[in-house]
């Protein structure tokens, strides 16, 4: 079968690999269908690293699919063969603290598709997962509506977790790739009409407006704390940093109103922000992390099937399998406008 490989900083190869076969009883083979090219997935075809996560090459990166099941272990009852089904990447013990406590997400012994040591990823043709990491969606949704219920999952749950209450709470979010667009997407669906957008690329700022963002600022146009300040003389309740990078930061803490939150969503490339502790400690902010997502891939599922989310209007490229490494170039590169690049099989 056909498998892309990281072979090096920013090199990728097309390779044949032996195709994988279940094993143990839980075990579900799955012939993949779509894949989405995810942020972190190009962070390590760039840097070749996560903070203290470090690739050993060759390695197959990817985490975002959907597929069809085509063979199961003799104890599994979640799908059958022929079933689309949506993957949670996140394999979880289901005996430590964490499990027992109902937050497999930080499982002591978790496992991540395509996190490297720990499972390779699905940019291949076949890979074999525990049934529990299988949600049937035949039917309901197509293989690349399945494929994007992954980062629409961890926009659910960082709006989750910042516990919003009241459709007239003013928000922002600083970054709309992706996840900042599932994080409005879910904003939305709930009725939050208030979520404002601050991004420094043009095209995605007027794709957030297209789909129902507030307002938008280009923080290279403008101070954005004075813009925001002119709009909100409160300022903003809920704040999501979706970037990853530290002047988004700098701005989220100048634009969240005393007592409200800052939910920091997006990776920094080196592992650590500064914060301006005297603003922060002044202003009593709670700062969330969020780590992936927690009991939210049903939900995605169902804002998607129901027609709550259009998660598809994320989608501007599509590569065939032996294409990714020009879709990981594209978006390495923010080339062609590119928001989110998916590959289809
Ligand atoms: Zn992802
Ligand atoms: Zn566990």
């Amino acid at each position: 079968m056909m498998a892309v490989k990281l072979t090096g900083i920013q090199q990728m190869t097309v390779t044949e690999d032996e195709k994988p076969d279940i094993s143990g009883d839980d075990d579900v083979l799955i012939r993949l269908k779509s894949i989405g090219v995810c942020g972190s997935d190009v962070h390590y075809y760039l840097d070749g690293r996560i903070g203290s996560q470090v690739v050993h090459y060759p390695f197959v990166v990817g985490h975002e699919c959907s597929g069809f099941v085509e063979k199961c272990g003799s104890g599994v009852d979640r799908v059958v063969p022929g079933d689309l089904t949506v993957i949670d990447p996140s394999v979880h013990c289901g005996q430590c603290d964490q499990c027992l406590a109902g937050r497999p997400h930080t499982c002591r012994n978790n496992r991540f598709l395509g996190c490297p040591g720990q499972i390779a990823g699905c940019l291949t043709e076949y890979i074999v997962m525990p049934s529990s990491a299988c949600f049937p969606v035949t039917g309901r949704l197509d293989a690349e509506e399945a494929a994007l219920v992954e980062p629409l999952s961890i926009g659910i749950y960082a709006v989750r977790l910042a516990g919003i209450c009241g459709s007239d709470t003013k928000t922002a979010i600083l970054g709309v790739g992706p996840i900042g667009l599932s994080i409005l997407m879910k904003l939305l669906a709930d009725g939050i009409l208030s979520a404002g957008i601050i991004e420094p690329l043009n095209y995605r700022l007027e794709k957030a407006l297209q789909i129902g963002a507030a307002w938008g600022l280009n923080p290279a146009g403008c101070e954005v704390p004075e813009e925001v300040l002119k709009m909100e003389p409160c300022l903003l309740d809920v704040v999501f940093e979706a970037s990853g990078d530290q002047e988004a930061v700098d701005t989220a803490l100048k634009i969240v109103k005393p007592g409200g939150k800052l939910v920091l969503v997006g990776i920094p490339p080196l592992a650590k922000y500064v914060f301006d502790m005297d603003l922060m400690r002044r202003k009593e902010i709670t700062v969330i992390n969020v780590r992936r997502q927690n009991h939210c891939v049903e939900e995605a599922i169902e804002m998607v099937a129901s027609g709550k989310i259009d998660v598809k209007r994320m989608v501007t490229h599509r590569f065939p399998l032996d294409k990714t490494p020009a879709a990981f170039d594209m978006v390495a590169r923010y080339r062609d406008n590119v928001i989110k690049a998916m590959i289809c099989l």
